[in-house]
C-alpha cells in the first residue's frame, strides 16, 4: 500500500491508540474508507483516571470520554465487536460471527490486558483495573474498613492503594520487589514512595509472592496470611495479539515493528500504542514496548504517515509518564528504566520535592520529578534537546 492511495483502512482497537491513528490518518491525507473496530462497548475513553478519580467516586462517562474531533466524524465505528482472527496475506480481519472485513491498510491498536495471578485456591472478591467496567466493579467494593490486598507494587498497584486508602479502606500491598515502583523509580525514590504510603497507613509486604488464595484472603510465599475481602491483581499486563497468530509475525512481546511502526515484512500493517514494540533511536536500536499515555499519540502520528507511504527521519519520541498518589504528582520524561543505576538528585530533597536524573554511561536518559512542577518544562526541554543518536 505505501505510495498508493489507501482505499480502505481498518483500525483494530478503539482506545487512545485507535482514535489517534484515525485522526492522524485523516490529517496525513487518507480520504478513503476508515473503520475502527473495538471490543469494548464504549467509545474511546481515557484510562489514567480509572485508578484515580473514577475509583474514588462515580463520574459521568463524559468526564473520561475523549473528544471526537471533526476529522473523525465520518469514521465507521464498530464497537462491542472483537476481532478474533486475521489473514494478513489475504488482507482480511475476521469477527467472532465469521464476518470478514477486507482492508488495504491495517492498524493494530489492541493494547494490553491485565495478567492474572495463577495460584491455587479460591479468592475473595478478585479485581483488576484496566477498563471502565473494572474500575466501577472495584469501586463498588471499597468502603471504610474494607480490607484490600493489592498484589503488585507497580504504578497501578500504588495508585489503587492510594485511592483505596483515601476512601478509608485497610490496605496491604504485597509484591516481590524490594520497593514500590522500583523499575521506573529506582531504590531511593521507591523507598520514599513507600514511606509516604506508610505514613498514610498502607502496609507493605515486599520481597514475597502470592502462594495461594485462602478464601478469606491470601497466603504469601513466606507463609504470611493477608486477610482481605478484596484482592486487586496489579501484576502487569500482556499484549492482546492472539488474533494475529498464524501470520508469521513476531508476537513474542507485542507486535515487533521497525522504526516506522510497520510490522516486519508487512508494509501495509502498522502497530501503535501499548501493543507496539519498536526501536526508539533516541536511545538505541532495541525494540521495546512502552506503556505510557504519550506513546499512542506519538506512534499513531508516525504509523499513519508510514501507512500512507510518507517516509521520514529517525523515530525518537520522548516518552513521558505521570502518576498521582494522594495528591502527589510523579512526572517522568525520557527513559529512566534504561539507566544503569547511576541515579542523582538534580534538584530539591527526596523527603520533600525532588528531581532525580537517571544516567546511562554518564549521559542523562530520563528524569523523574516528585512535585517540582515549576521545573517541568525545563527538564522536558533538556531531554528533548539532548539527542545523541547512537551509531547503528
Ligand atoms: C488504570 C490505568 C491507569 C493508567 N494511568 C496512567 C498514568 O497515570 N499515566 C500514564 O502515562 N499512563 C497511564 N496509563 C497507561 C495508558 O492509559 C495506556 O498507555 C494507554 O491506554 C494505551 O492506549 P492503547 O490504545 O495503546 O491501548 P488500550 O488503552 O489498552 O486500548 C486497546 C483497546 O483495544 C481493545 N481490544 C483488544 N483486543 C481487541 C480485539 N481482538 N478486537 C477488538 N478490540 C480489541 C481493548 O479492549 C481496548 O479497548 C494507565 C493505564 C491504566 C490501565
Amino acid at each position: 500500500m505505501p505510495g498508493e492511495r489507501a482505499r480502505r483502512i481498518v483500525v483494530v482497537g478503539a482506545s487512545l491508540g485507535g482514535l489517534r491513528a484515525a485522526e492522524q490518518l485523516r490529517a496525513a491525507g487518507h480520504t478513503g474508507d476508515l473503520t475502527v473496530i473495538g471490543d469494548e462497548p464504549h467509545p474511546p475513553y481515557n484510562r489514567p483516571p480509572l485508578s484515580k478519580e473514577v475509583l474514588a467516586a462515580e463520574v459521568s462517562f463524559d468526564r473520561v470520554a475523549f473528544r471526537m474531533r471533526a476529522a473523525v466524524a465520518d469514521v465507521g465505528w464498530r464497537l462491542g465487536t472483537a476481532v478474533t482472527g486475521a489473514d494478513l496475506a489475504a488482507r482480511i480481519v475476521r469477527l467472532a460471527d465469521g464476518t470478514e472485513i477486507p482492508y488495504d491498510g491495517l492498524v493494530i491498536a489492541t493494547g494490553l490486558r491485565p495478567r492474572r495471578l495463577d495460584v491455587p485456591g479460591t479468592g475473595p472478591s478478585r479485581h483488576v483495573v484496566r477498563t471502565l467496567d473494572d474500575a466501577a466493579a472495584l469501586r463498588a467494593c471499597l468502603r471504610p474498613g474494607t480490607r484490600v490486598a493489592v498484589v503488585g507494587a507497580g504504578f497501578i498497584g500504588c495508585e489503587v492503594a492510594a485511592t483505596a486508602r483515601t476512601l478509608g479502606a485497610d490496605v496491604t500491598v504485597a509484591a516481590p520487589e524490594s520497593a514500590p515502583m522500583l523499575r521506573p523509580l529506582g531504590p531511593d525514590l521507591g523507598a520514599e514512595l513507600r514511606r509516604r504510603h506508610e505514613e498514610r497507613g498502607v502496609r507493605f509486604l515486599l520481597g514475597r509472592t502470592v502462594a495461594r488464595f485462602t478464601g478469606d484472603g491470601l497466603k504469601l510465599s513466606d507463609g504470611t496470611a493477608v486477610p482481605a475481602e478484596v484482592v486487586v491483581e496489579a501484576v502487569g499486563a500482556m499484549p492482546c495479539v492472539e488474533w494475529l497468530e498464524g501470520n508469521g509475525l513476531d508476537l513474542s512481546d507485542g507486535v515487533l515493528c521497525d522504526g516506522a511502526l510497520r510490522a516486519e515484512g508487512r508494509p501495509e500493517v502498522v502497530a501503535v500504542g501499548d501493543v507496539a514494540r519498536f526501536p526508539n533511536r533516541r536511545y538505541d536500536d532495541v525494540p521495546r514496548r512502552v506503556e505510557h499515555w504519550s506513546i499512542p499519540t506519538d506512534t499513531a502520528k508516525r504509523a499513519a504517515r508510514a501507512l500512507l507511504g510518507k517516509e521520514e527521519g529517525p523515530f525518537m519520541p520522548l516518552p513521558s509518564f505521570w502518576s498521582d498518589q494522594y495528591g502527589m504528582r510523579l512526572q517522568s520524561f525520557g527513559a529512566p528504566n534504561l539507566g544503569d543505576g547511576d541515579i542523582r538528585v538534580l534538584e530539591g530533597e527526596l523527603g520533600e520535592e525532588a528531581v532525580l536524573g537517571y544516567h546511562r554511561d554518564g549521559g542523562l536518559v530520563g528524569v523523574v520529578m516528585l512535585g517540582c512542577v515549576r521545573s517541568l518544562a525545563r527538564y522536558r526541554k533538556l531531554l528533548l534537546d539532548d539527542v545523541r543518536i547512537p551509531a547503528s
